[in-house]
């Protein structure tokens, strides 16, 4: 299953399991990939102007049927000024082939003031290239100022690092976009590549818990970092195998959520956001 759940604020219900685009590459395979995710549901599929030929990789395989899709797209903080944002979005909403992009979000936080982004980022939602903002990699004194020059309701979802082994967005990123319904989705939800290997002591407990509901320890890995309502995960993979296999997830039981949280201790509080 891949259950459905609120966007933040949105009236939208959108799949806690998406499709990451990063580094996807623009041959068959990838596009293939991207396809079988979404004949299989994945219908949140996540971009960025960063990610060189996944936009227009994205856009054939969305043709024809962009509204069961919901589509995420970022702005990179040097173009990130009121105009810049504007110009930055009416380039990837060409490479999409798209008129709109459902959620726009500013990639981290750079040196243009959060004012002029956000005065970018209502032009476009006024003018209907975009359908709401967010942003990515942002502390909790980046919201709280955010939340300052936003109207309620914005942003909408905060994209952050989370995997297994790093999880120091629960210490209070997550209770402060939980408390303020902003949809929290978290990206590199296999450690980018890095994912806990067989043998070690998670790895076992994530095959223990994989055998007993016949799925794949990354099943069960994707079915923990979905398992409150303000989460979602952005898994990428550019094999179709891959993606059909990250495209159903297991109903953990408490005791197995319980488990999970033991081997994979949570950590004390980082100084500062973890990210890539
Ligand atoms: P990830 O999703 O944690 O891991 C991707 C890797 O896992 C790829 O090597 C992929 O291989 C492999 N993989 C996927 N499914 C698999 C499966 N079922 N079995 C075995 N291997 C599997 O890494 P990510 O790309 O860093 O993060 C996901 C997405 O988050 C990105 O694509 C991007 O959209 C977003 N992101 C956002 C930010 C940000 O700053 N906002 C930063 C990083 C990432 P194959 O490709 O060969 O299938």
């Amino acid at each position: 299953m891949n259950p459905t759940r609120r966007f933040g604020p949105l009236d939208r219900e959108v799949v806690a399991l998406g499709q990451g685009t990063w580094q996807m590459g623009r041959d068959r395979g990838a596009a293939a990939a991207l396809r079988r995710g979404l004949e299989l549901g994945m219908t949140h599929i996540d971009t960025a102007e960063l990610y060189t030929g996944s936009e227009e990789l994205i856009a054939p395989v969305i043709a024809g049927q962009r509204e069961r899709v919901f589509l995420v797209s970022k702005v990179l903080p040097q173009n990130a000024s009121r105009k810049g944002t504007v110009a930055a979005c009416e380039q990837s909403l060409r490479r999409l082939r798209t008129e709109r992009i459902d959620v726009y979000l500013l990639h981290w936080r750079g040196s243009h003031p959060l004012a002029e982004t956000v005065a970018g980022f209502e032009q476009l939602e006024r003018e209907g290239k975009i359908g709401a903002w967010g942003v990515s990699n942002f502390d909790v004194d980046d919201l709280e100022e955010l939340a300052t020059l936003a109207k309620p309701g914005r942003p909408v979802c905060n994209q952050v690092l989370y995997h297994l082994e790093e999880r120091g967005i629960e210490h209070a990123v997550l209770p402060w976009c939980e408390s303020r319904r902003v949809a929290l989705v978290g990206y590199s939800p296999f450690g980018s590549g890095r994912f806990p290997s067989p043998r070690s002591p998670g790895g076992k407990l994530l095959g223990e818990i994989a055998a007993a509901h016949g799925v794949t320890p990354r099943q069960v890995a994707l079915a923990f970092l979905v398992r409150r309502p303000a989460l979602f995960a952005i898994p990428k993979a550019g094999k179709p195998e891959h993606v059909a296999e990250n495209a159903s997830i297991p109903a953990l039981t408490p005791a197995e959520l319980e488990k999970l949280d033991a081997a994979f201790p949570l950590g004390r509080q980082p100084r500062s956001l973890p990210t890539l």
